[in-house]
């Protein structure tokens, strides 16, 4: 993936846009180092080359964003066919460029031109072979795996599609179990299901029928892996993982390392999650779930197990009402998309950031047009990678259309914040940050927020926080090992650790020692279970959103207190504190320039990754999971 396919960001992360065809063409790449005539390249041919590549990836960043934006607010063949030209462009250029860049490895630079340098060869996913053959065959294999992902579909009693319409007719636990009234499931139908059925017997159906999308894949998998690695070898790095890993600023190694210090800080609130959620399912569906192993995969409301927010009817306490309905009170004042956005707006601006810019409310799209269809996935862009600032959202009247458009407004902040850095830095610290910003400014959109500006008339006491609190960690903490898994498993592909004879054994050890989850029925070798899960077949790196979900809590916490909020974290808003507004500049504004840690430094005053915050924003769930659990097993 390129730079983060500049300018787009997406709420929840956890879909990956389709147009990030992470596949490089081939034939234009240059061959590595030393290839100028057998003349040592000069500082100067680096600048020259490095002004270059700035200029060209801003031209094509700019094409991209125009066509990207064209295509999300006007689907149809012609904006698509478009999208698909500039991004392919973009990919190509970035692709050659960092080839390229290996022929200055040996040449003298100021820090920061080195670390453009560094930055371009991590800048691709995947890194196609200089072999014309093995380029053909590779970037056949990423698109044959997507595309079966994509088509991927089940059928009960093993039958093969029906006609496209009948697909999307799948009604969740309201649909009568005959096999005759049960079409083939999409992934959202399947997601559905998951997300509202009780009835074990068909979630368990539904779970494996999903997982038979997969097998037919694991053969172009494991040469996919092959054909990437000697891609990666070419650009100087021991494997795909390896080149993924050194995006991070630290050794492969310590990275890894650093990733289960952060887990093993969280992990004792997920064990306890992980119990009281087994225990209170183990009510409901009875011997299915074991008292103390771990908990079967199909029960947990997510075709992945990666977030349980949809079980917690089966698991909320007894009074989970939070004591405002923020959805009710933006319906009561017939508040408009636009005033949602200027709500957002303020925020920003009382924290001591400039107002958007005009353009921003001429060419931002808040509603759903009637007259065109429209990707409505909220997402935030900077169509220029400057100034053109937009979100793209089909807001409604909801809560979590409130939240979320303070979570895209995060996002473009970001983005203008470090709209001066050299255009190979206009991106966040890792690609953790960019998604952990928006995700904390969520965080502050609190009770006594909604009371500061005027929603609600006084915040409610703290007897509905543990409703809150656990449906957010249901979210939030559930995720967390998912979020760490899925690259443990694909680094060990990569470096040849696992080997296609353990693709699933490999899988299902990590499932169990991070999530303490199990399938439903054993899973040997003729299975292919990672590939059910989009990012895999997809190709995107997924570390990220375990950064993110660690990150934002550490953001929330040190920008709260920078604010003076003593109050417990759950509760602090950092609304109209020009203090926190200031550390977050410090931070936002140098985009990808330093190495991460130093932006973190600026913000937090460490350069370490820190999961405490974590424990102190959930502190008053632990302790009543604590009373739940009292004498009760937990672990697995
Ligand atoms: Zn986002």
């Amino acid at each position: 993936m390129v730079m983060n396919r500049i300018g787009l960001w997406l709420a929840g992360g956890l879909i990956a846009v389709s147009v990030f065809v992470a596949a490089c063409s081939s034939s234009d790449s240059t061959s590595p180092s030393g290839s100028a005539g057998g003349t040592a390249p000069t500082a100067d041919e680096a600048r020259r080359f490095l002004d270059n590549v700035n200029q060209t990836m801003l031209r094509l960043g700019v094409e991209q964003g125009t066509a990207g934006w064209a295509y999300s607010t006007n689907i149809n063949p012609t904006t698509e066919a478009e999208n698909a030209r500039t991004n392919q462009a973009y990919i190509e250029a970035v692709a050659k460029f960092a080839k390229d860049a290996t022929r200055f490895d040996k040449v003298q630079l100021s820090a920061s031109e080195r670390r453009q340098m560094d930055l371009l060869k991590v800048a691709l996913v995947m890194v196609t072979p200089a072999d014309p053959k093995q380029a053909e065959e590779l970037t056949k294999i990423t698109a044959s795996l997507e595309g079966q992902y994509g088509r991927g579909k089940w059928c009960s009693g093993g039958g093969k599609p029906l006609a496209p319409s009948a697909t999307t007719a799948e009604a969740g636990a309201a649909a009568p179990p005959s096999p005759k009234a049960d079409p083939c499931l999409d992934v959202e139908a399947i997601t559905r299901v998951m997300a509202e059925s009780r009835d074990p017997k068909r979630l368990r159906d539904v779970w494996e029928g999903w997982h038979t999308i997969s097998p037919p894949m694991r053969k172009d998998y494991a040469r996919f892996v092959e054909l990437a690695n000697i891609g990666a070898r070419e650009l100087g790095f021991a494997d795909t993982g390896a080149l993924w890993r050194a995006k991070y600023d630290m050794p492969p190694d310590a990275f890894t390392a650093e990733l289960d210090r952060l887990w093993n800080q969280v992990r004792p609130l997920y064990v306890s999650l992980h119990a009281y959620v087994r225990m209170k399912l183990r009510e409901k569906y009875g011997e299915q779930v074991p008292a103390n192993g771990p908990m079967p995969a199909h029960l947990l409301g997510n075709i992945w197990a990666q977030e349980w927010n949809t079980v917690f009817p089966l698991v909320a306490p007894a009074s989970s009402s939070p004591g405002y309905d923020l959805t009710a009170i933006l319906k009561k004042r017939n508040m408009s998309p636009v005033d949602m956005v200027r709500s957002g707006e303020r925020f920003f601006t009382s924290l001591g950031f400039a107002p958007l810019p005009a353009t921003f409310w001429e060419r931002s799209l808040f509603t759903k047009p009637a007259d065109r269809e429209v990707v409505c996935h909220a997402s935030a862009w900077d169509v220029d990678l400057k100034e053109d600032l937009r979100i793209k959202m089909c807001i409604d009247q909801t809560a979590e259309d409130f939240t979320t458009i303070h979570h895209e407004l995060g996002h473009n902040f970001y983005q203008r914040a470090y709209m001066n850095q050299p255009v190979l830095f206009r991106d966040s610290a890792n690609d953790g940050f960019h998604e952990a910003i928006g995700d904390a400014i969520g965080l502050s959109v609190t009770p006594e927020y909604l009371v500061r500006i005027g929603l609600l008339d006084k915040a409610p006491d703290a007897s509905g926080d543990i409703g809150l609190l656990l449906q957010q960690a249901l979210g939030k903490i559930a995720f967390l090992p998912f979020g760490l898994l899925i690259d443990q498993w694909r680094w060990q592909v990569f470096s040849g650790q696992v080997t296609p004879a353990n693709y699933n054994k490999a899988w299902w050890d990590l499932r169990l020692k991070y999530q303490g989850v199990a399938p439903p029925s054993p899973r040997g070798e003729e299975f292919f279970d990672p590939g059910a899960k989009y990012h895999v077949p997809g190709n995107y790196p997924y570390t990220r959103y375990f950064l993110a979900h660690i990150l934002q809590f550490q953001f929330h916490r040190t920008l709260s207190q920078a604010a003076g909020c003593t109050g417990p974290l759950h509760r602090c808003s950092i609304y109209e504190s020009k203090a926190a507004g200031q550390k977050l500049n410090a931070m936002l504004e140098m985009g990808l320039s330093r190495p991460w840690p130093e932006a973190l430094q600026a913000m937090t005053g460490s350069p370490d990754m820190d999961a405490t915050a974590i424990r102190d924003y959930f502190a008053p769930l632990q302790q009543w999971l604590d009373q739940q659990l009292a004498g009760k097993p937990t672990g697995w």
